[in-house]
Parts: C-alpha cells; structure tokens; sequence
C-alpha cells in the first residue's frame, strides 16, 4: 500500500493534473460537483491555488483602531485580489446585529466576486453553544452540560438550531463541535467537549454534526461542521491547554480517534487540527495522523483546517522546522489543507516558493484546493454567497429558546438531596449567596458574546442569573442577597452569615467566571480558599445549604461540599441555566441530567470511570476509583426501578445481534426523565479490560406508576477493543452487563482466530 501510495503521488506530481487522486484514498466516484472543482482548478494559478488554501482574520481586512469587522476596503482588495485569500475567519470583537454581520459578508463576498475566478470566501466562526457573535441568538448549554442531558435529539436540535442562526448570521461554516475527551479535569476547555465517555462523545456529537448539515448543507439554514481538535488535543500531561501529550497509538484509538471515525461517518464536511504536540510530534507535522489515519483509515475526505497559528508554531513553538518556510513545507506535506495563517501572507509567499522549488507537489496543492472548493460548492457558496435577510423568521424566537431552555433543565444534575429537602418549598425565605450566583458568565462561560464571554451580563442582561431566576419564582420578598466571596476572596463575610440566619435556606452558588482557552489554565483544580471558607461558615449557621456548582470542570470541592444537605451540578448550562436551576430547587422542573464526567474528590486522584481495574482486587480500597460522583450519577424526585433484564441469547455469535431488555418504573410520586445506561464489561482479554465501559443509553420519560420496556441491540463490533497490536477487535470470552441494579452475562463465541491471552508490552 506504502509503495502504491509512493507511486500515486508521483504520477500526480509529474503531471499535475490528477487533482481528484488523493494519498492512500480509496477510489470514489467522481460526482458532478467534482468535474466542476476540477474544471475550475485547471483555470486557476498556483497563485490563486495558494490564496483558496490561506485563511486570515477578519483583522487583517479590518480598519486598524476604527474597531472591530468596520471593513478596509483598501486591506479587502489586497486580500482577495493580490493573495486571492479563500477564507476568512472571525475572532476579535464582540457581538454584532444581524444586519451588521450582512453588510460584513456582503463586503467580502463583493469583493471575492472582483477577483478574476469570482471564487467566494468561506468565513467560519466559532458557533460552539449557538451562535456566539451575534445579538439575540438562542444560547445552548455547553457541551459538557448538553453530554449531561444523554439525550440524543437535543444535541441534533441544537446543532440544527445553532445551524439556521448561524446562517441568518450569513456564515456558512461553524468551527464546532469539539470532539476532544473531556479527560483531564485540569484542561480548561473541559466545558467544550461532551463528557468523558468515548461512546458519549461520539454519538451526541455525531447528533450535533447531523444537525449542523442537515441532509443538504448547501440550503440556507445549514453549515458546515468542524470536527475538532483532531487528535488527542484534550489529554496534556500538565492539565494546561496546548502543552504536549504522551499517548500511545493504542490509547489514542481505544480513546480518542472514534469520535472522529464516527463524525468522518456522519459526513462532517471539515476538521481543525490539535494545536499540541503527541509523543514529541506536533500534530500539524503529522503525516501519519493526518494522512495516513485521517485520510488512509477514516477515509475524510473534506478540509483539514490548522488551529490558529499553527504552522508558524511549528517553527516558534515546537522547534520542528528550523524557519518559518520549512514549517509550511512541513504542515502541508504532512497533509494540510487551510492554514489559519492568520495575520499576514507569509504561507502564501513561502508555499508559491515551495512548490516552484519542487519541495511541495503541485498535486499536493491540487487536493488541497479540491477540497476547499468542493466545500464552497456544496455550500451553495457560488449561487448564493450572502443569505436573504428575510428568509430567517425563525431567528432568536421562542421557540427555539425553548429547546434551549429543555437543554438546560435535562443538563442540571442533582448529587445529593439529603432528607429531600430539595425541591424547597415557594413561601420560604431564601439566602442567595456566593460569586457564581448573579452573574450570566457563570452560566454561559466562554465564547459567549465575546471569546473570553466578559460582556455576558451586558448581551444577556435580559436572561436571569441564578439569583434573578430565583427572585422571579418566589417573590422578591422572599429573596436576600449577600455575595459573600469573590472568586477568590471573602466579602461581607459577617453580614452574610447574619442574613443566612435569618433564612429558612441557603442557596450558596460556587464555581468558576468564564474562560477561554489558556486564559483558563490553573495550577490546582482546587475551588479558591475563599469559596470554601465561605461554605463552612455558612454552614455553621446550621441552616440547610444547598450547593449549586455553576462551573466549567469538576472543581474540587470535597470540603464544603461534605456541608451542604443538597449539591446541584449546574455546569454551565447556558442562557436558560438560570431559570432551570430555580427550576429544580423549587421542584417545577424535575432533575434529570447525570454526570458526563467523573466528579473527583481529591485533586490527585483523577480518574475516569473506564479505567483498568485499580483496586488490587480489593472492592473497598478507597485509593482505587474513589470520586466525589462517578460518571453517569444523577439523582431524580422521583424514584425508578429497573427489573426483568432480559438477553434474547446467553451466546452471541459472530454476524449475530443480542437483543438486551429491561423494564424501567417510575416509582415515585413525580413525572421524571431517566437515562438508562448500558454498561458492558468484558471479563477477561488479551489486554487488561477496562472495568466497564457504556455501550449505549437512552432517555425516557416516565409518569407516576408508568413502566417502559427500554431495548438496546448489540453486536459483536460494539464489545471491541484496540488491542495490543493497534488493531480492533472482538475477542470471545464473557461478558457482564449492568443496567441500573439489574446485571447479567452472556458469552461472545467466535469462529475468528483468538489471540493469545498474554500480550506484548
Ligand atoms: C481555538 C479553536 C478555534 C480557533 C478559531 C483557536 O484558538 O483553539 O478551537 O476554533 O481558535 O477561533
């Protein structure tokens, strides 16, 4: 295969034309939208190739001080008509009307439509919870909030929501969603990605991409996904963003590849690449991750955009390439197709230099620019660069924050609900207190409004916090307020633990302000003394304290935690949030989110939940898998009980299904939602099994004294593995299954060759 992959790239390079010949590529069948890329690229230069294959930012062709997106006409020209750039994309800023986003587009796209090929430009933004950039957009739940829900049809609505506005937003390409395990508690993009859970991730996020593209994303209410950062990004071994990672090739497929497998497989359109370095390899110089696996394996076949800078880091950061021309050569080689360059033309001047210099293929470039193109095509992006302002009734409506709103309620976990004192009475007097409770960037984190989400409280001012929602819902009578702490240091300590005396509960909201990136990073996922401090003396009143966590990752909060009668896990559950929180604690809305991370207790025991067996054989061993929660923990006001778990066969053969049942009551007094999670766990392997692993989940709703029959199908390729040798497999042996209380076990029999059960190291 190498050699034949040797001699296509040749053949392409001699003759400069197989524009749709692509590196260890199975054959496809050329579509009619490919004989028009082609027909294109054979007018174009090399010049005009290399410009479709530079992204700047919407600074480059802004007026510098005039603020920004007030377009330079001057600096427009020059992009599109001297570097003929293919893409610009957005950063600084705040939020803008729509009618501001459309004069923008308009702009480029009229200036795209001078240049002499009329190619339009592919602006993307980062749309990661709704449509971050403009005023009055729906704002969703985070990822990590939406995992929370474990329901399937919120994350497609989101995406198609997130989809209609961003294209009444006249742009065409959302930089989302991220498909990173939120594996590190540390990292401070946890909130961005869907949990922990390989299974998790790649099924809510395939969901995500199927709603973002639609079954045409060429019509005005869809975009193209970008599935991102491929690969490994969200495992740093110090915990802080874009510092390298150690991952063997076996751990990076077990973990992390098949969310992109899967995402490659719901037809995402484009890809950013992790920013970091893997085992001393940055992956932007990765011809293995990006050619070989991503294209060779997974069989992607659209854009692989860099992440920001990336190629120049190559050279300033990562010390691959000894000038900033080699690390073009290096990126491009290795198979990248868009640089977000993003503030000058150097990738333009050096990569012309490269290819006249033979360093680089022209077929290189040719596939490179295929795929741009083919994307901008199907995109609609020649017929119609700019949308119809009036085609998007829909846009900030309610019912569209209803789903936003339904997102929210189903994210909020509640962990602990001592003596049920949760849900909390209306006629009671109620202490609200804590940094996290009257500010909406608790609650929508970043890329809010802004990238650091500072200005929440100003673009959603008319949302309500914790504290205005639950001034809303019980009267304002009924309501004191006393902050108590900052984020990190008391407040009005004294007046706050007297006004908790006079309160029949205290609601203490702790947690985290927004953060974007390595604006997040921290040295101790410790919560601030001050916050702890904080609940510890309010407890000392010994009124009930109910812990509302409205955070980004697990902080750790163990000790003033082990004070409060009941704990919420908010998250940050976006521009509803607050009124979903209120929601819970006075019981009109009925918990059902459950943890999509592991909740750790102690700072230096951060373990997920699929880990290899950690207790020495010792069940009690509390230095093992110890968390504060485990992974899937949510409690409910109402009460399930699982039985009857059934399997259609105690063998399961190759080629065969097993067919996996059990009947769920609700058994309270209250109509509740539960996420019924499949747990399999292989008994014994040619490797240590992990000591279980979810396989599949769904979501009922269940009213008083209701029973439903929830049935999972399973077959062989669901119990792989990535085993010693980088390969998937399925090995025969047995099998446990948990569902709620309930577990059985079933044998996988194969007729396939088995390994043998001592593996190499
Ligand atoms: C982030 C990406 C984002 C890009 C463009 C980068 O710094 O890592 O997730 O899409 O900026 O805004």
């Amino acid at each position: 295969m190498k050699k034949l992959y040797i001699t296509m790239i040749g053949l392409a390079f001699l003759n400069g034309l197989c524009y749709t010949v692509q590196a260890q590529k199975k054959p496809v069948a050329v579509s009619a939208t490919d004989k028009k890329v082609d027909a294109l690229i054979a007018k174009m230069s090399l010049e005009e190739k290399v410009g479709q294959m530079t992204e700047v930012t919407s600074d480059v062709v802004s007026k510098s001080g005039g603020g920004a997106h007030e377009l330079d006409p001057d600096k427009l020209k020059e992009a599109i008509m001297k570097y003929h750039v293919g893409s610009i994309l957005n950063v600084t800023g705040t939020a803008y009307e729509r009618s501001h986003w459309y004069d923008v587009i308009s702009q480029i796209q009229k200036a795209a439509d001078q240049d002499r090929l009329k190619i339009p430009v592919i602006y993307g933004i980062d749309a990661i919870h709704g449509v971050t950039y403009t005023v009055g957009s729906t704002l969703f739940p985070q990822e990590i909030a939406l995992a929370a829900t474990f329901n399937k049809s919120l994350a497609h609505k989101m995406g198609e929501i997130t989809a209609y506005e961003t294209r009444a937003s006249y742009i065409p390409w959302n930089y989302s969603p991220v498909l990173d395990l939120g594996r590190s508690a540390l990292w401070p993009r946890i909130y961005e990605t869907l949990g922990e859970d390989p299974y998790v991730v790649k099924t809510m996020g395939a969901e995500i991409i199927k709603g973002y593209q639609g079954n045409d994303v060429g019509d005005k209410y869809h975009v193209a996904a970008c599935m991102k950062h491929y690969l490994g990004y969200s495992f740093p071994l110090s915990g802080k963003d874009r510092t390298p990672s150690w991952i063997p090739d076996r751990y990076m497929r077990e973990y992390f590849l098949p969310s992109f497998a899967e995402a490659v497989k719901a037809g995402a359109k484009t890809l950013m690449i992790n920013s970091g370095e893997i085992n001393g390899v940055p992956v932007h110089a990765s011809k293995y991750l990006l050619t070989d696996v991503l294209r060779g394996e997974l069989h992607f076949d659209g854009i692989a955009v860099t992440d920001w800078r990336d190629i120049q880091y190559l050279h300033d950061r990562h010390h691959v390439a000894a000038t900033q021309k080699d690390a073009v050569m290096i990126a491009v080689n290795a198979g990248v197709d868009m640089s977000m360059v993003p503030y000058d033309y150097t990738f333009y001047t050096y990569l012309i230099e490269l290819v006249k210099e033979g360093k680089v293929s022209i077929a290189r470039v040719n596939e490179a620019v295929h795929r741009i193109l083919k994307v901008k095509y199907e995109l609609g992006l020649f017929e119609r660069p700019v949308g119809n302002p009036d085609d998007y009734p829909k846009f900030g409506s309610d019912e569209f924050r209803q789903a936003s709103v339904q997102a929210a309620n189903e994210a909020i976990t509640l962990l602990k609900n001592n003596n049920h004192v949760l849900p909390l009475k209306k006629d009671i007097k109620v202490l609200v207190t804590g940094p996290t409770a009257n500010t909406m960037r608790s609650l929508d984190g970043g890329w809010s409004y802004t990238w650091q989400g500072d200005l929440s409280d100003k673009f959603a001012a008319g949302k309500n916090t914790i504290l205005e929602a639950i001034q809303q819902k019980i009267g304002k009578d009924n309501v004191t307020y006393a902050a108590g702490a900052s984020f990190d240091s008391l407040q009005n300590i004294d007046e706050t633990v007297k006004a908790a005396k006079n309160a029949d509960a205290i609601v203490l909201c702790l947690g985290e302000l927004s953060y974007t990136e390595n604006v997040g990073n921290i040295d101790d996922l410790n919560l601030p003394g001050a916050q702890t401090q904080l609940a510890l003396e309010l407890a000392k009143t010994g009124k009930p304290v109910i812990l509302v966590l409205a955070e980004g990752r697990p902080r750790i909060v163990t000790d003033a935690e082990s004070k409060s009668a009941a704990t919420i896990m908010a998250y940050l559950s976006g521009n509803e949030g607050g009124d979903a929180i209120a929601g819970v604690l006075f019981g009109d809305v009925n918990p059902s989110g459950r943890l999509s991370i592991t909740y750790p207790r102690y700072p230096n025991a951060l373990v997920n939940y699929y880990r290899k067996n950690l207790e020495n054989g010792n069940p009690d061993d509390k230095h093992g898998y110890n968390p504060l929660y485990e992974f899937g923990y949510g409690l409910s006001y109402t009460t399930f009980s699982y039985s009857n778990l059934q399997i259609s066969k105690p063998e399961l053969k190759d080629n065969e299904t097993l067919t996996i049942s059990v009947d769920v009551k609700n058994t309270g007094q209250m109509e509740g939602k539960e996420s019924v999670l499949l747990y399999i766990s292989q008994l014994y392997a040619s490797i240590a099994p992990d000591t279980k692993r979810l396989r599949a989940f769904d979501k009922i709703s269940l009213k008083p004294g209701e029973t439903k029959t929830v049935t999972f199908k399973i077959t062989p390729k669901d119990l792989a593995f990535v085993n010693d040798v980088s390969k998937t497999v399925t090995e025969a042996g047995a099998f446990k299954i948990q569902l709620g209380d309930q577990t059985q076990s079933f044998n996988y029999v194969s007729a396939k060759d088995q390994p043998s059960r001592t593996g190499r190291l």
